[in-house]
């Protein structure tokens, strides 16, 4: 059994940037999911505007984000063992 190493992926889900839209002046926002998690609220690069975090959306996504990356990363890791077992012959 050929072991890759995954360690990488939660630096990579952290680091991955999540965007949200301004309330007030809808321009798009962008912080690292790993930044979001720690935080309640932000304000608006562009505005100023207070921007809450913790809705019920935003937690959606990036719930959806982390499950994505995380079911990509096991993919490539499978075919990635796969490629080396084969060359490994
Ligand atoms: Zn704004």
């Amino acid at each position: 059994m050929v072991s890759i190493d995954t360690s990488g992926i939660d630096e990579l889900i952290e680091a991955r940037p999540m965007e949200f839209e301004c309330h007030s002046c809808h321009e798009t926002n962008s912080r690292a999911l790993g930044w979001m998690r720690k935080r309640h609220e932000t304000h608006c690069d562009s505005c100023g505007e207070l921007i809450v975090l913790g809705t019920a959306d935003l937690r959606a996504q990036m719930r959806n984000t982390e499950r994505l990356l995380r079911a990509l990363s096991e993919q490539l890791t499978q075919q990635l063992s796969h490629s080396r077992a084969n060359w490994a012959r």
